[in-house]
């Protein structure tokens, strides 16, 4: 019911923003056709490994359900250069059973929140505890963030995940993740979750945070002490020496027994989660290659929902599945971005796709016959703007015989827009589909379609919005990223063994390397490399 609403939402905004006038564009019916039923109802145990995506899904959800979830593979021409390891696979199928044993509606879920109610901590142990994740009311690349790495965290503690109602548009966005339960924290009636209101005011200052908590007196009270009935985690920028904790072994020993984490960033914390010693074995045994844990973990966990599914499709169909190569070009703009540094990013994004030939088919597989020609190349930008389009066009549509493709110019950010999100969404997975990917630097957007493809983009370095602006090309333009994985952006520097700040994260993670777009944020790649 909420969906149908939120659909016909999206067709009306659709048509009075204009969307939809260019013939490149993603029409706002788009949205709304995928109600029609022309789902496959083929019964689900026909399902190949590829749709599978080598056992990472399960087999157990219909296919009308969520057409994405089974569907996705297909449009990936590229052989997936990672599988999930098979500890990852049986470790998915056991959350999915806990996360149905412990799910809302069910005994032990009241009984979590009966003791939640009553203040109740660990003590004798309840069968459940949950991590539940709580979004900012920012862009939709730094949510996706935050509940993959919340995913990730309850993972690994085995604790349920549930997503907060007010982590904006999620049920519209996606398909739920685990089959015969529901990820999404009930909000139909304000007695069922006891702390519901002080859900949405939770900050960095609030007096449940693991910070404040450790700051104040009850820091000190370890044993003897009624365990907390819930703790904050607040992971994100504005966090105190004391949230920082949350990385070290002893506040990871000390939060087992809370039954309530609720979790609260905008970023990716796997680079931090591997800093600490007693998750890293079970980290390195799950993903035994570093540069794919974003890569396995979104693919399983985000399934764009039937109507973001039906546009993301359609427009692949009309647009783009026609090329043998397929470009993609992110590029970020800000709402303050001014005409001459929009002519700077376009330079860089021109000199970046000219300097590393990025229209051309590399040279082993030209060699090889196995690719096609240049004339055969389809480029597709994204971009909040619909300045940088014509002008891509101009410059490059001559080499890319397949045409220049935009599928949405949405002029600026919005927030609460379920619209404006579902086609932030469906560019996300456009440019996920493509062979090469140069994205801008800094932006989450980019990360989530560079994470869900599996490929390193070529990354154009960008200074932050709040800082003053380039005003040339910076040289080289763009840089090959070491690994599809997203950059964490508020890591924690502190080396908890030492009791000091690490000098060089490299020695002790060889892994955890510094980001290609902020030498201060930290990501994960294969092999080592100089801090
Ligand atoms: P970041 O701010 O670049 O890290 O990325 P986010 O995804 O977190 O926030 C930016 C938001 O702006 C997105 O979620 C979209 O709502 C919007 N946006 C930015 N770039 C694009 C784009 O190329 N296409 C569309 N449709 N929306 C965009």
């Amino acid at each position: 019911m909420a969906a149908a609403v939120l659909i016909g939402a999206v067709a009306v905004v659709s048509y009075v923003c204009g969307w939809g006038g260019d013939t490149d564009e993603m029409p706002s019916s788009l949205f709304t056709a995928a109600t029609r039923g022309s789902e496959d109802a083929r019964p689900t145990w026909n399902l190949t490994d590829e749709q599978l995506l080598d056992g990472l899904l399960s087999a157990a959800f219909s296919r009308r359900s969520c057409r994405s979830r089974y569907e996705f593979a297909g449009y990936y021409r590229r052989k997936p250069a990672h599988k999930p390891s098979l500890y990852l696979v049986a470790k998915l199928r056991k959350h999915e059973a806990l996360q149905r044993w412990c799910g809302p509606g069910t005994a032990p879920y009241r009984e979590a929140l009966r003791r939640l109610k009553s203040g109740d901590g660990a003590g004798d142990g309840g069968d459940c505890r949950y991590v539940v994740s709580i979004g900012y009311n920012r862009g939709l690349g730094n949510r996706m963030l935050a509940i993959v790495s919340a995913f990730l965290y309850a993972v690994l503690t085995e604790r349920a995940l549930l997503v907060a109602p007010y982590d904006g548009d999620v049920a519209a966005l996606f398909c739920e993740p685990f089959p015969g339960t529901t990820w999404l924290l009930p909000d139909d009636d304000g007695r069922r979750f006891p702390i519901r209101q002080r859900l949405r005011d939770l900050d960095g200052e609030s007096q449940e945070s693991l910070g404040n908590l450790l700051r104040s007196n009850a820091s000190s009270s370890s044993s003897s002490s009624p365990p907390w009935p819930y703790v904050y985690l607040h992971l994100e920028g504005g966090f105190h020496f004391h949230d920082w904790l949350f990385y070290c072994d002893e506040q990871q020993r000390r939060l087992r027994g809370v039954p309530w984490l609720l979790m609260k960033m905008d970023s990716y914390i796997a680079p931090g989660l591997f800093l600490v010693p007693s998750l890293r074995g079970e980290l390195g045994r799950m993903f035994p290659e570093k540069d794919a844990v974003f890569h396995h973990l979104g693919r399983y966990l985000f399934h764009p929902a039937n109507a973001v599914w039906h546009a993301v499709t359609a427009y692949h169909r009309a647009h783009l599945a026609g090329a043998g190569r397929l470009v993609g070009m992110q590029l970020r703009a800000y709402h303050d971005e001014t005409p001459a540094l929009s002519r700077v990013v376009l330079e860089q994004a021109l000199s970046c796709a000219r300097r590393e030939k990025l229209l051309l088919p590399p040279p082993a597989a030209a060699a090889a016959g196995t690719t096609t020609n240049a004339s055969d190349t389809a480029v597709l930008v994204t971009s909040l703007s619909p300045w940088y389009y014509g002008r891509i066009r101009d410059e490059l549509g001559g080499a890319a015989a397949g045409g220049v493709h935009q599928p949405s110019h949405e002029g600026r950010q919005r927030s609460e827009d379920a619209a404006h999100d579902m086609r932030a969404l469906s560019e996300m997975y456009l440019l996920s589909t493509c062979d090469v990917l140069l994205t801008t630097g800094l932006s989450t957007f980019g990360y989530v379609a560079q994470g869900l493809a599996g490929v390193r983009p070529w990354l154009m370095p960008r200074r932050p919005p709040w800082e003053e602006p380039d005003a040339e090309v910076p040289e080289p333009p763009c840089a090959r990223a070491a690994s599809p994985e997203p950059c964490f952006h508020a890591p924690s520097y502190y080396d908890c063994a030492a009791r000091k700040n690490y000098s060089d994260i490299g020695k002790v993670v060889p892994f955890v390397q510094r980001c290609e777009d902020a030498s201060w944020w930290i990501k994960l790649a294969n092999g080592s490399r100089q801090w």
